[in-house]
């Protein structure tokens, strides 16, 4: 949703999921869901909702690794900040000439199946340790960037 421009819905979804979710990845969540609400706000033109909002998105977005449960992570920071800078650019006044091409789309591994590169089992993943239960081959969350290339 979030990547088809439905921000609105989005916020929806991620609130539910944060709600269902009791690890601390939920700030991660929470952390997507105030990203969506301030691309919502800035479709809606508001400018002082915007920047309230993505300042309060930044203790919950920041902090995990670059790739964390398939989500590229540090990508969604860098091209919130490159949103936000468009944003302070046009100012309060001109933020209804944003031009929506600057919402890029969240990277994430959808299917978070993770094959072994050593023996080709289906590897399983837990908090963010990804592990193949046939030859022990394990990799971190933050080295999960070598499966997108
Ligand atoms: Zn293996």
């Amino acid at each position: 949703m979030f990547n088809a421009g439905e921000f609105f819905e989005a916020h929806e979804e991620l609130e539910l999921a944060w709600r269902e979710e009791a690890g601390e990845i939920r700030d991660l969540y929470r952390g997507i869901l105030q990203v969506a609400v301030t691309y919502l706000h800035i479709t809606r033109g508001n400018y002082d909702g915007a920047v309230k909002v993505y300042g309060r998105s930044l203790k919950w977005v920041q902090g995990w690794s670059n790739v964390c449960r398939g989500i590229h992570v540090k990508q969604l920071c860098e091209d919130a900040e490159t949103v936000m800078k468009e944003v302070e650019r046009l100012g309060r006044d001109r933020i209804g000439e944003f031009d929506a091409a600057f919402f890029k789309p969240i990277q994430w591994n959808e299917t978070r199946l993770w094959i072994c590169d050593r023996c080709g089992s289906e590897m399983y993943e837990k908090n963010c340790k990804v592990t193949c239960p046939n030859c022990g081959n394990r990799f971190d969350c933050s080295d999960l960037n070598l499966y997108f290339d």
